[in-house]
């Protein structure tokens, strides 16, 4: 018996950038700005059965906090702007690095459980029954 091939699946960091379906690679992923829709209008694919949970914020809040934190020390020791420069810079740089990244981590946290579980029932369907 010939294995059936396994279905094409779209590449994970480009369909992770546009926030595409991890099966069909159709943009839709998200409903809100970092919350996944019920389903994909594509084909149907039931993104809440996923957990990606809580792993991608916590991961992010060192990520983003090292960088503002580097750069804020340069620019202070560098410029000793006042403080308001401080808040204006890096409050919406803070917002924006963190949303843009958890939007990205989620996508891709969500396509590679996705694959896994692809691969997990093609290998069990090509066990077959005991
Ligand atoms: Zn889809």
């Amino acid at each position: 018996m010939i294995d059936p091939a396994p279905p094409p699946t779209p590449d994970l960091l480009l369909t992770a950038l546009r926030g595409g379906c991890p099966r069909c690679g159709e943009a839709g992923l998200f409903s809100g700005v970092v919350t996944f829709a019920p389903r994909c209008r594509h084909c149907g694919l039931d993104f809440a059965s996923f957990n990606v949970g809580d792993g991608a914020a916590s991961f992010l809040i060192f990520i983003v906090g090292g960088i503002i934190l580097g750069l804020a020390l340069w620019l202070e020791l560098s410029f000793a702007p006042p403080i308001w420069l401080h808040a204006l810079l890096w409050i919406p740089l803070a917002t924006g690095l963190t949303l843009g990244l958890l939007r990205l981590a989620k996508a891709i946290l969500i396509a590679m459980e996705y694959r896994h579980e692809a691969a997990a029932a093609l290998s069990e369907a090509n066990d077959g029954p005991d």
